[in-house]
């Protein structure tokens, strides 16, 4: 059968290479024309035509097809991409003023049951291998490259060097799409991996953030694994059981032994966790919710993210105010809290996780 390139580091490239009859230099062209968006061998023009065809009888390239693409006013994109066994993931490109960053999907579905969720309302279909969640961003980034080319009437083609990196280059990664990171946690340990090589896309580990709905087993490896890349933890309730009525995981880890374990990962990496609270009309939002928080993480090196849900059809969970969570956030400032609201990007667009990816799989027969 035929190997997946994408899923191979560069180290191990240069082991198999040789096998082939090849020097190793070789692989590091490959991998030049791989992370450019190059999903075909005989494009890759420096390869004589022999090994373009020996690469091409070895080893495939994943190439997810983008079935829909909706633009934001605020330059955020949100592409749906399938992978060639049909299975349909999102991925979304946004602009902030320190760059380009991209959320990727571990997973096509996910098996984490959070009642307000639309990812999860299908189950999991299946993990996503390291090399597909790199395709995702090798994908998005030509992407926009071919979309800055064509709007300016050139065609989209390559050489893009006329092109400023900073309007599609992606520097920052947010592994909160569709799936739970520690669910598939050797793929996107690997992922990590293959988007920090300095010699290609070069992304700092603290410039990737990695979200967990709070399997807090996972806590003490990753620490281990990867201390620079920031952790975000789900935690969207103050007692165990509103958590568990929309969070399923809160029974296997409850509040007391998910904070306990987060200390454990700073007190290891000395990194300042955030904590995400998606607000739900009725069901967390409350005065007292807002006085529990502040005590369940006082004294903790931690940043609050707080988010007004985005609806989702037919689950039955309504949203707050924009007004209401800056003043939810507001409480917790004032008792020594660090939290913020999050900006809200592509609310022109389909922005709610996982609702375009729902919507496609409605739509389909
Ligand atoms: N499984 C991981 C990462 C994916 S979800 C996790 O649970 O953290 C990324 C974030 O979006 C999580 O905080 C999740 O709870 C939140 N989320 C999911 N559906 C949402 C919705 N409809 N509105 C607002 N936030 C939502």
């Amino acid at each position: 059968m035929k190997k997946q390139i994408l899923d191979f580091t560069i180290e191990e490239l240069e082991w198999l290479f040789p096998d082939l009859g090849e020097p190793a230099y070789r692989a590091h062209q490959v991998f030049d024309w791989l992370y450019k968006g190059v999903t075909d061998f005989r494009e890759m023009k420096n390869l004589p035509a022999a090994l373009q065809e020996k690469l091409d009888r070895e080893y495939m390239i994943y190439a997810p097809k983008i079935i829909r693409e909706q633009v934001s006013e605020d330059g955020t994109r949100k592409f749906l991409l399938e992978y060639s066994d049909g299975n349909a993931i999102e991925t979304v490109f946004m602009k902030y003023k320190y760059g380009n960053s991209i959320c990727v999907s571990s997973q096509a579905g996910c098996r984490m049951g959070c009642k307000f969720c639309a990812s999860t309302m299908n189950g999991l279909s299946r993990d996503l291998t390291s090399g597909e969640i790199l395709a995702q961003l090798l994908t998005v980034e030509k992407a926009v490259k071919n979309s800055l080319l064509s709007e300016r009437g050139e065609g989209a083609k390559e050489p893009y060097a006329t092109l400023d990196p900073k309007d599609w280059k992606i520097n920052h990664i947010v592994v909160m799409g569709t799936g739970e990171p520690f669910d598939n946690y050797l793929n996107v340990v690997r992922f990590i991996q293959l988007v920090h090589n300095p010699k290609w896309l070069n992304i700092s580990h603290r410039n990737i953030t990695v979200s967990t709905c709070g399997v807090a087993s996972m806590f003490n490896l990753f620490a281990e694994d990867c201390p620079q890349v920031n952790l975000a933890i789900s935690l969207h309730a103050t007692t165990d059981e509103v958590r568990t009525s929309m969070m399923p995981i809160n029974k296997m880890f409850p509040i007391d032994k998910l904070l306990e374990a987060a200390k454990e990962y700073t007190k290891k990496t000395n990194r300042r966790i955030t904590f995400e609270y998606t607000m739900v009309n009725g069901v967390n939002d409350s005065d007292e919710d807002a006085e529990r928080l502040v005590k369940l993480l006082k004294g903790m090196l931690c940043h609050v993210n707080v988010i007004p849900l985005n609806k989702v059809e037919g689950n039955g969970f309504d949203t707050v105010s924009r007004e209401r969570a800056k003043e939810f956030a507001g409480y917790l400032e004032s008792h020594g809290i660090p939290a913020t609201v999050r900006r809200e990007l592509g609310a022109d667009i389909d922005a709610a996780c996982g609702q375009l990816r729902l919507k496609s799989r409605e739509i389909a027969p």
